[in-house]
């Protein structure tokens, strides 16, 4: 059954290169976000099925592997170009079960095609190293090699990009993959799929397995206890992450995690006010504020504060809010009633501690999991939002009063994945850029996302990077040789 999606959008899981149900044939239901409407079911799998996964990304190790790297480049390549010709259709399915507007949609299926292209390119450059011997009669070579079977864990707020972050350069690496998507978001998962196998991924080089909430950490448990896996590739909260890690201990596995943000996002009183304006809308609202590197808490020195908190209040009353099919629609509803449930108590918790609300506040008379546009002004530490992550359309702001200062509050969390920093002043662009604790920042610009440069964090927010030149590192192993040489026959 599905509803309201383009008609080759799959439904089944997907293992060994067929498209399978669960063993007990249980399935369970992916609504549309806006509406609550299902539209469509998708197989409740369990540890069984997932092993099976693993067996057949097993099964298919030695021939992926075997091929050249631009025999793999080819596959992404085509890929990627299949995603993009489908760009609508894929899109219009990640706003329906997501939620977020078409053009956020059609965005992230640009950027998760990215991923693949520039995987398969860069698939193409693991070189190694030739290192000059210790001894005369040695010789060393540095080589690396895809990790072999790996597995990832993927959240529902980019339901497509986070995909193809973890299995391009996987695949491109000459591994193979077994991706559990998120409980919300399955359908873009296994749209994504069909296109690869459409694109020519041979059977069980990457598979997608569907389970509810319920059965996730069941899931999880295998893939970080089979001993067929090498890696384990996860973005979502920080409490999951910290299970899947202790996890991967027991088995000394390797592990990836793009976990949790509380990015601060610092306004001086010399940067240009327009952009900063814009920045911190575009930072704070994009995706209902459902990113991990979303604005969490927005410093704007005194000079500059009282100016800037109006003029943020009265953009964001300004938002449109509806369904993300809906043209013109700036912001669409949150995941779940339980998001919205998290952002009425940060919003609670910060009033009754003495924040003033600017705007919005309230769920959104359209119902549902609407929530209005909300800016908060006067936020200190102990605020609940000052030390967990939103995730939410919420912008909370606090005056400051110099570079010392805000730097103290900046990294007075337990997360550094992304900081935002506007500022003309070219100094402190390089004293900031060196001092805040988090992977990322962005300097006068609130978006930051791209292929090409190296996505992650630090702190409780993870480590290992996605993206870029160092984004293979994660799905290689680094072997050495050490060649010892005789003289030749006779001369010694
Ligand atoms: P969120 O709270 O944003 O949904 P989660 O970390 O719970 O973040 O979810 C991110 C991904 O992790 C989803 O695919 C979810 O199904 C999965 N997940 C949740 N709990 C576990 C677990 N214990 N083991 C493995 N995966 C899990």
């Amino acid at each position: 059954m599905l509803t309201d999606v383009a008609p080759w959008t799959p439904t089944d899981a997907y293992v060994g290169g067929d498209w399978v149900e669960a063993d007990e044939g249980r399935r369970f239901a992916v609504t549309n976000k806006a509406t609550g409407e299902v539209i469509g079911e998708v197989p409740s799998m369990t540890a069984v099925e997932t092993r099976r996964a693993i067996e057949a990304a097993e099964a298919a190790l030695p021939a992926w592997r075997a091929r050249t790297a631009a025999q793999r480049a080819e596959i992404l390549q085509r890929w990627a170009a299949l995603m993009l010709k489908q760009r609508d259709e894929l899109a219009r399915l990640l706003t329906l079960e997501q939620g977020k507007p078409l053009a956020e949609s059609q965005a992230e299926i640009a950027y998760a095609a990215s991923f693949l292209q520039w995987f398969a390119e860069e698939g193409r450059r693991i070189y190694g190293d030739i290192i000059p011997p210790h001894q005369p009669d040695k010789r060393i070579m540095v080589f690396k090699q895809g990790i072999g079977v790996a597995c990832g864990i993927t959240p529902w707020n980019f339901p497509s990009a986070m995909v193809t972050r973890k299995a391009a350069p996987a695949l491109a690496a000459g591994c193979t993959f077994v991706l559990k998507p998120a409980e919300y978001t399955p359908l873009s998962a296994l749209a994504v799929a069909a296109l690869g196998e459409q694109a020519g991924v041979p059977g069980g080089v990457f598979n997608v397995v569907t389970c509810d909430k319920a059965g996730a950490a069941e899931i999880g448990a295998e893939m970080t206890s089979n001993p067929v896996v090498r890696k384990v590739a996860f973005t979502g909260s920080t409490a999951t992450g910290k299970i899947l890690m202790k996890q991967c201990a027991e088995h000394m596995k390797r592990i990836s995690l793009e976990l949790g943000g509380n990015a601060p996002f610092i306004v001086f009183d010399d940067a240009d006010f327009a952009a900063a304006l814009e920045g911190a809308l575009i930072c704070k609202f994009r995706n209902s504020g459902q990113t991990c590197i979303s604005a969490n808490r927005i410093f704007v020195q005194r000079g500059i504060h009282a100016r800037f908190a109006a003029a943020l209040a009265e953009r964001a009353a300004d938002l449109t809010v509806g369904s993300g099919l809906e043209s013109g629609v700036q912001q669409g509803p949150l995941i779940s009633p339980d998001a919205v449930a998290k952002v009425e108590r940060h919003i609670a918790d910060a009033q009754a501690r003495g924040a003033r609300l600017l705007t919005g506040g309230r769920r959104h008379t359209l119902g549902g999991t609407f929530f209005e546009p909300t800016v908060l002004d006067g936020i200190d530490q102990e605020m609940e939002l000052s030390s967990a992550e939103t995730f939410g359309p919420v912008a909370a702001l606090r005056p400051f009063d110099n570079e010392d200062e805000v730097i103290r509050l900046a990294n007075d969390t337990p997360y550094g994945l992304a900081a935002y920093v506007y500022t003309e002043n070219n100094s402190r662009v390089w004293r900031l850029s060196e001092a805040l604790e988090s992977g990322i920042v962005g300097m006068n610009t609130g978006l930051i996302s791209t292929e090409v440069a190296p996505f992650g964090g630090m702190k409780h927010s993870g480590f290992g990077r996605e993206g870029s030149k160092y984004g293979i590192e994660d799905w290689v192993e680094v072997k050495y040789v050490c060649v010892g040489i005789r003289p030749a026959e006779g001369e010694a």
